[in-house]
C-alpha cells in the first residue's frame, strides 16, 4: 500500500477500489463510504455488460447489524428490496422423504445457567411430557401459522427475503450519495506493480484506475485475488457434494409466508423464497447424480405459479480462498470461496467481511498482522458454516438414492464429528469462538435429523413433577398467547412496508 503518511502532512484519503458491483461489491461500498466518510474515496468499477450473479436472496438474522450500522431504517430497505420477514428455513426430505422440521431463528424455552432447556424438555418426555420441542419456540410457531410482529425488547429474532438486484440497486443509491464514484467498465487488465501489490485495473479503452487496497468483489471470476495474484482455492467438495444450481422466479400464488423452504430430492434439494411480489425458486443438485436438464425438469415440475424469468443455470465449487487479503488484495464475496445457500449464510459472509475490513483498516501502511488476524477470522467463520452445513447431510435416514448414500457414508471433519459426539453422549452443545449458529441452531437441526441425546443433564431432575410441569406448561402458554395475538405476516408487511402500497400512493 503507498498511503504511508509522513508526519505533519494533511493525511490523503484511503484510495479503495471495489471492482464488482454485485451484493458483495455495492454492501463493501456502501458500508465503507458511509463509515469512513472523507477518510476514504471509494471508487466502484463493474460492468454491465458481465451482469451479476443474480441470486442470494434469502438472508440470517445479522443483516439487521449491517442496516443498523448503516443507519438504514428497516421499513424502508423492505419496500425497495420487496422484502418479507424471515423466522427461519423449513426442512422437508431431509431425514427420511416425507418428514420435515424447523430450523428457527429464535430460542426454544429457557436455558438454565448449567444445562440448556433441551435437558428439561428431555427430562419432561421421560415424565411423560409428549409436547414436541417446537412447541417451546416462539419464532417456530409463528412461522407456522405465517404471522409476525416486531415485539417490545426484540423478543422476535428475524431476517429477511429480499429481491437481491433491487438490494444492490438500493445500496448503490446510499453509497453514491456518500460520495462512491461508480465507473462502468470491463476490468481488461489488473497491473501488478513490482512488490506484487495491485498497482491498478486497465478498462477496455485504457482508463487506469489506480487504488491504495482493491476490494474484489468479481464474483466467482476472482479476477483479482484469483487470476491475477494466484491465490489458491480449497476444494471442499468432498464434504460438500452439490456442483450446480438453476434458478427461476415465479408469481406469487399466495400470501408470502416468513420462512423459506429447503426441500431435499434425490439428488440435492430445492429453495422456495417468497417475497413481497414473486417467489424465488431454484434448485441445487449433484451433477455426477443428476443431469443439468433433469434437474431443470425437475425444478419446474416443484414450483407454483407461472415463471417470470427464463432459469438461470450456475455452476460452482464449493470451497474457500487460501487467503481472503492477501497484500492489498481482499476478496468478498463469491471471490472469497462459497458455500452452497442451504443456511443462506453468503451475505452474511459479505457482511462479515466488510466490518472485518473497515475494523482493520490501515492507517498508513497495511501490516501483514492484520492480514493474518482477518485471513484467520474469515476462515474460522467459514469452516464453521462448513461443519453445519455438511450437518445437514450426514446425519440422515435416508438410503434411496446413490447420493444419499454417498452422503450418509462420507468422512466429515473432526470438529463436526466431535460436536454430533457431544450431543449424542450428552444431550450438550457448546458455541465456540464468536461462532454464527448459536446452540439453538445446532439442537434443532441435530433433533431434525435425527440425532437424539442418550441422556441429559441431572440438573433436570432435581425439579419435581409440580416444577416441571409448570416449567413446561408456562412456557408453552406463553408461546401460544403471544402468537395468538400476532397479525398475519403478509397483512403486517403490507401495512409497515408494503412495496405494492407505495407505488400505488
Ligand atoms: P456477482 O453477483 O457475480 O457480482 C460480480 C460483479 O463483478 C458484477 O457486478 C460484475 O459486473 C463484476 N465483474 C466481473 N468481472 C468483471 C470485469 N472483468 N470487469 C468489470 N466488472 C466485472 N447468499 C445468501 O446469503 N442467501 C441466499 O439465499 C443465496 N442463494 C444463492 C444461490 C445460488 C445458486 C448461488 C450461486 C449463490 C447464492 N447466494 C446466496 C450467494 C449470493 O448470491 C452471493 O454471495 C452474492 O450475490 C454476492 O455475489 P458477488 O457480488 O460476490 O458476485
Amino acid at each position: 500500500m503507498n498511503s504511508q503518511p509522513t508526519a505533519g502532512a494533511p493525511k490523503q484519503p484511503i484510495r479503495i477500489v471495489v471492482a464488482g458491483g454485485g451484493t458483495a461489491g455495492w454492501m463493501a461500498a456502501a458500508a465503507l463510504s458511509r463509515t469512513l466518510g472523507r477518510t476514504a474515496h471509494v471508487t466502484l468499477v463493474e460492468s454491465d455488460l458481465i451482469g451479476t450473479v443474480g441470486v442470494g436472496e434469502s438472508t440470517i438474522p445479522p443483516l439487521a447489524n449491517y442496516l443498523r450500522l448503516l443507519n438504514i431504517a428497516e421499513a424502508d430497505f423492505m419496500r425497495a428490496t420487496h422484502a418479507t420477514f424471515k423466522l427461519g428455513i423449513q426442512f422437508d426430505n431431509w431425514r427420511v422423504p416425507g418428514e420435515g422440521y424447523f430450523h428457527s431463528f429464535g430460542a426454544v424455552g429457557k436455558d438454565h445457567w448449567a444445562a440448556g432447556f433441551q435437558h428439561f424438555w428431555m427430562e419432561g418426555r421421560e415424565r411423560g411430557h409428549a409436547q414436541p420441542y417446537d412447541d417451546y419456540c416462539l419464532e417456530l410457531i409463528a412461522a407456522r401459522e405465517s404471522k409476525f410482529a416486531h415485539l417490545p425488547d426484540g423478543r422476535v429474532n428475524y431476517a429477511f427475503q429480499l429481491d437481491a438486484t433491487a438490494f444492490a440497486r438500493f445500496l448503490r443509491s446510499l453509497a453514491e450519495g456518500e460520495g462512491t464514484q461508480r465507473i462502468e467498465g470491463r476490468i481488461a487488465e489488473v497491473e501488478l506493480a513490482a512488490d506484487g501489490d495491485i498497482a491498478g485495473l486497465v478498462l477496455d479503452g485504457g482508463r487506469r484506475i489506480e487504488g491504495d487496497l482493491f476490494v474484489d468483489c468479481t464474483g466467482f471470476r476472482a479476477l483479482l485475488i484469483g487470476q491475477a495474484m494466484h491465490i489458491g482455492y480449497d476444494d471442499w467438495t468432498h464434504w460438500l457434494p452439490c456442483d450446480s444450481a438453476i434458478a427461476v422466479q415465479t408469481s406469487s400464488v399466495r400470501p408470502p409466508v416468513p420462512y423459506t423452504r429447503a426441500m431435499a430430492h434425490d439428488a440435492g434439494w430445492q429453495w422456495r423464497i417468497p417475497l413481497q411480489h414473486r417467489v424465488g425458486n431454484g434448485i441445487v443438485y449433484c451433477s455426477r447424480y443428476l443431469d443439468h436438464d433433469a434437474a431443470e425438469e425437475r425444478l419446474l415440475g416443484n414450483i407454483e405459479g407461472e415463471t417470470t424469468t427464463k432459469t438461470n443455470r450456475l455452476r460452482f465449487v464449493t470451497g474457500a480462498r487460501r487467503k481472503q487479503w492477501h497484500r492489498n488484495c481482499v476478496a468478498v464475496g463469491l471471490s472469497s470461496g462459497f458455500m452452497e445457500p442451504l443456511e443462506s449464510t453468503s451475505i452474511h459472509l459479505i457482511q462479515r467481511a466488510v466490518l472485518r475490513i473497515i475494523r482493520m483498516l490501515p492507517a498508513g501502511r497495511v501490516a501483514q498482522a492484520d492480514i493474518d488476524e482477518f485471513n484467520a477470522q474469515q476462515l474460522q467463520d467459514m469452516e464453521q458454516i462448513r461443519d453445519f452445513l455438511i450437518l445437514h447431510y450426514k446425519a440422515t435416514d435416508r438410503r434411496d438414492s446413490p447420493f444419499w448414500r454417498h452422503c450418509a457414508g462420507m468422512e466429515i471433519p473432526d470438529t463436526l464429528a466431535h460436536k454430533i459426539d457431544l450431543f449424542r453422549q450428552t444431550g450438550r452443545v457448546f458455541r465456540n469462538n464468536e461462532e454464527l449458529f448459536a446452540e439453538n441452531s445446532w439442537i434443532q437441526v441435530m433433533m431434525g435429523q435425527g440425532i437424539m441425546p442418550e441422556t441429559h443433564h441431572p440438573v433436570a431432575g432435581k425439579l419435581s413433577d409440580r416444577e416441571l410441569d409448570h416449567l413446561l406448561s408456562g412456557l408453552r402458554a406463553n408461546v401460544a398467547r403471544t402468537v395468538a395475538e400476532m397479525p398475519a405476516h403478509a397483512d403486517y408487511v403490507a401495512r409497515y412496508c408494503g412495496a405494492r402500497e407505495a407505488e400505488a400512493a
